[in-house]
């Protein structure tokens, strides 16, 4: 059977003034940065990896559970209201960096959360790329909604998608390969 995999909003914790005046805590964050879980009965954290920045005003990731995961398990049955014991954690080795180059955004599964923070953040500003594998259509095209709309109002320059299980099996590195010549021309045009 297919893990089931979740989109968690999450709002962000009360600051206090202090936290606020010096931006500590939940008070600045970015899409790539990393939110750890302490999960109800074990002592150690495990880590996901943020889908949206503090300018969304909440806090976002994406779950896949995992075989007897306890802390998966317990993000993707977490009900309406639920909370969680987490802190933020930095990650500036994954961002998309301030300029205005065109970004070439490649994942796969729950690894789309952060790219489409990243879509989100700076899609008036970037021509962004991105090139999205999943197992299956039906179950695992996150953000299709979104995807489709920022694809249409011209925000995504590029949405590349394969399905790497069923009749026709296609894998996201296949897709790039296909695209060689123009992923190519985009990098010696500066491109991250
Ligand atoms: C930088 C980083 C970013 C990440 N980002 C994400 C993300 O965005 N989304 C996401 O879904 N995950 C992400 N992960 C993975 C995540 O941190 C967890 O590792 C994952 O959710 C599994 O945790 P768990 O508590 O559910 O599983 P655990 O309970 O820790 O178990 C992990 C696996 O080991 C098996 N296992 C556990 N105990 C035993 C045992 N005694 N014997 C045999 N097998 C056992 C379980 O069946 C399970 O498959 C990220 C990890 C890192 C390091």
């Amino acid at each position: 059977m297919q893990a089931p995999i979740a989109i968690l909003r999450f709002a962000p914790p009360r600051l206090t003034l202090w936290q606020r005046l010096t931006g500590q805590g939940f008070a600045r964050w970015q899409a790539g940065d990393l939110l750890g879980v302490l999960p109800d009965g074990s002592a150690f954290l495990r880590l996901y990896s943020l889908a949206s920045g503090s300018r969304d005003g909440f806090v976002e990731t994406v779950v896949r559970k995992q075989p007897g995961g306890l802390c998966s398990g317990q993000l993707v049955e977490l009900q309406p209201g639920g909370t969680v014991r987490a802190f933020l954690r930095r990650n500036p080795g994954f961002s998309a960096g301030r300029g205005r180059e065109p970004l070439i955004l490649i994942g796969a599964g729950t690894g789309i959360g952060r790219l489409a923070g990243f879509i989100r953040a700076y899609r008036r500003h970037r021509p962004m790329h991105l090139f999205f594998g999943m197992r299956h259509e039906g179950s695992e095209f996150l953000y299709r909604e979104e995807l489709t709309e920022w694809n249409g109002a011209g925000c995504l320059s590029r949405l590349v998608t394969t399905t790497s299980r069923g009749e026709r099996p296609h894998h996201v590195q296949d897709a790039l390969r296909n695209e060689a010549a123009e992923v190519a021309r985009l990098t010696c045009a500066g491109a991250r």
